[in-house]
């Protein structure tokens, strides 16, 4: 047996080996590497003339008696027993587990671990761990620090103590290490083999401690070495030298309405001078909500377009290739260019030669004006990667809101047949407005290059922000009113689209959009025009949609989470979130950043129908964080990376991500990749490493 054993060489039924299987453990090595979440400290055995009231303690005694029950009310069996050390004797009780007195019988030696109760007749040590003392036998679930698995698919953790352990004994010494040895020594980390019994069988939590951090320490280095590698990767890699169109470029920034800010010029220029370089640029630029990002890509595009090249724009929702297919049409009207919009459905051209005109032509026509280089700059969704569409020239690759893509979406887009007969690749341009913590800055996100907006365009006002509770909801409704009065417009967001009947109370609770849109259009505000946005409208209707609103035909703008990233209407001046504990803080912020767009006082209202205390720590969060990488750093140790950007899945292991949190470490492990790495770039001398990268590469989809 070895750690790729499959598990169905274990002696383990079947039943339970479909329940392994889907928790995604398949071979020896999954299970060994399936940690506990937490440890039950029960190290401690006390003797019974020493219990304590509302204590958790260990004991070890005899059986006198045991027998089963029943309450008075007969629903519930108890199996009751007494047992004694030397110094005294406590009754037992165990709650609907009636087999149990075939398990343990009177006169057998026994170690319990459990919390003591109260009853009429006195304290009882209250459905205690249990396992029998064998004269030599080592203890596995009493009388020890125990492993607490987290109990999914009806995994109990008693049965994987039983099956780890003697696996684990079986291991020792066997267990071939991951890391390089003098990794280990300097940074005096557990060897594998100790580390990996410690997690699962401590001897003291401290113990348990360092093993826990040889292991994120081992995930977080993984996840530097492929980082850094991709970027010495890309910078090995060719790309089309774009020279400074400086005299189009001022024309650019004298046509527009408003002067560029400081931190948007320098972001420009940052871009100016990677896309001059004959080797790909692989940059973020980040910048809040409403900081004015799209007219920095558009300078980009303007510089790239006017050298001869084309530039592929994609947008994580259509409503927002949309939006930026607009934007970039009015931003660059002057310049003589021509920028289609690919979509799932309907394609759209703006042509040069019909006056900026916009024009619908088909798919194909599309496509092959693309091919033909005839298209400048092609915006759109998803559907910009698939295979059927080919660029003659592209030069450079946007990508607004780029967490949402996968590495593998962008590599297609940057690799592919998009490479050109000098095999040269597209330059990079990434933009955000999730803030991202500098942990993950420095990980995730380690091969990326960052531009950043801090300051956001002059005369914004903080947005008033406020949390309400359920009874204040008719004053947010008349200050709606007042504000639309004076011909500001508002957004309601909803966490869903419907109710419906076989729902949950919890659910039925979180505000639906269409129950909302009927409530706010014929009770609360008949007199205004309100407008119903969600994923399941076609484009078409969408489109319209967000028209009418921000042609202003539409007052309120009741709407799920389709209007999280990018819409821009600076005329809304009042949000309203619905059940806020449905969503993540940086979505939170998302949303406020709808409002706040122009020179308008905007509001910001939370609602939520039953606020538990970790919402109000987060929404707390919100109110007072300065910045919004304060609030990135706080949304991260709230929730933890897993869920810090939704629920989306990155493959990365849990340890991983909770190492993700120390920011001392994160550092740590890339100063040693950084060390290796120069060391031995092709990782020559360290075939293990190598091997590693590869399933890794495989396996994790960092966003
Ligand atoms: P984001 O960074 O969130 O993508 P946008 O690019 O959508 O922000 O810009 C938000 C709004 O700010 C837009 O209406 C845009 O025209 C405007 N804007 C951008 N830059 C400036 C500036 N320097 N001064 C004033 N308004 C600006
Ligand atoms: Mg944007």
């Amino acid at each position: 047996m070895n750690f790729a054993t499959p598990i169905e060489k274990l002696s383990i039924s079947r039943a339970y080996q479909q329940k392994l299987k889907r928790l995604g453990i398949q071979r020896v090595a999954d299970l060994l590497f399936h940690f506990p979440h937490r440890y039950e400290d029960f190290s401690k055995i006390v003797k019974i003339k020493d219990i304590r009231l509302g204590k958790i303690c260990s004991i070890q005694g005899k059986i006198l008696e045991i027998e089963n029950t029943r309450t008075p009310r007969k629903r519930m069996i108890l199996t009751r027993a007494i047992v004694s050390d030397d110094t005294s004797a406590i009754k037992v009780v165990w709650f609907n587990q009636p087999y149990l007195i075939r398990v343990l019988k009177s006169g057998d030696r026994v170690s319990l671990a459990g919390k003591i109760a109260l009853a009429q007749d006195g304290i009882f040590l209250s459905n205690p761990a249990y396992e029998k003392l064998e004269p030599k036998g080592d203890l596995t679930h009493t009388g020890r620090i125990v492993p607490v698995y987290p109990e999914t698919e009806g995994l109990s953790s008693k049965w994987l103590r039983r099956i780890l352990k003697p696996l684990l004994i079986q291991f020792k010494d066997k267990i071939p290490e991951t890391l390089p040895e003098e990794i280990i020594k300097k940074e005096k980390l557990l060897p594998i083999s100790q580390a990996l019994w410690q997690v699962h069988f401590p001897e003291t939590l401290e113990l348990a401690k360092k093993a826990q951090k040889r292991f994120q320490f081992e995930e977080l280095f993984f996840i530097q070495l492929f980082v850094l590698r991709e970027k010495i990767k890309i910078t090995n890699e060719k790309a089309v030298s774009l020279p400074i169109a400086k005299d189009i470029l001022m024309e650019f920034s004298k046509s527009l309405p408003f002067q560029l800010t400081p931190a948007q010029k320098k972001s420009a220029w940052q871009i100016l001078k990677d896309l001059q370089k004959p080797k790909p640029m692989n940059r973020l630029l980040e910048g809040d909500v409403g900081s004015g990002k799209t007219v920095v890509a558009a300078i980009a595009a303007l510089n790239t377009a006017k050298a001869g090249y084309q530039i592929a724009f994609m947008a994580p929702t259509e409503i927002l290739a949309q939006q930026h297919f607009q934007e970039f049409s009015k931003l660059l009207k002057d310049f003589n260019l021509n920028i289609g919009l690919l979509t799932g459905k309907e394609d759209k051209l703006i042509s040069k030669k019909l006056k900026n005109q916009v024009i619908e032509i088909s798919r194909e026509k599309l496509l092959e004006k693309t091919l033909k280089s005839e298209i400048d700059i092609l915006i759109g969704t998803h559907a910009l990667i698939q295979d059927k569409v080919k660029f003659g020239k592209l030069a450079l690759v946007i990508l607004d809101e780029q967490h949402r893509f996968g590495v593998e979406q962008r590599a297609k887009l940057v690799a592919r047949e998009n490479r050109d007969i000098e095999r040269k690749i597209p330059h990079l341009l990434s933009m955000t407005a999730t803030p991202i913590p500098r942990t993950l800055a420095l990980t995730i996100y380690g091969d990326l290059d960052l531009s950043l907006i801090t300051e956001l365009p002059k005369g914004r006002k903080k947005i008033i922000t406020k949390i309400i509770e359920p009874a204040e909801r008719e004053r947010v409704f008349d200050f709606i009113r007042k504000e639309i009065q004076k011909g500001r417009q508002a957004f309601v967001i909803c966490p869903r689209i419907e109710v419906k009947e076989s729902q949950e109370k919890w659910q039925t609770e979180m505000k639906a959009v269409k129950a909302e849109y009927e409530k706010l259009s014929k009770e609360v505000f008949p007199d205004f025009k309100i407008g119903m946005l969600h994923g399941k409208l076609g484009l078409k209707e969408k489109e319209k949609i967000m028209q009418d609103f921000k042609n202003k035909k539409i007052d309120i703008l009741v709407a799920t989470s389709v209007v999280e990233v990018g819409i821009d209407v600076p005329n809304a001046s009042v949000m309203v979130i619905e059940g806020v504990e449905r969503f993540g803080l940086s979505q939170l912020y998302q949303f406020r950043g709808r409002v706040g767009r122009s020179y308008y006082q905007s509001y910001c209202f939370l609602l939520t129908e039953s606020p538990s205390q970790r919402t109000r720590k987060r929404l707390k969060a919100l109110l007072e964080a300065k910045n919004s990488f304060e609030l990135a750093e706080k949304d991260l140790e709230i929730r933890g990376p897993g869920e810090f950007f939704g629920t989306r899945q990155w493959g990365i292991p849990d340890l991983a991500m909770t190492g993700l949190k120390d920011i001392a470490l994160v550092e740590k492990t890339r100063e040693v990749a950084k060390e290796i790495l120069q060391k031995d770039p092709e990782l020559k001398n360290y075939s293990q490493l190598r091997e590693r990268l590869k399933r890794f590469r495989e396996k994790v989809h960092l966003e």
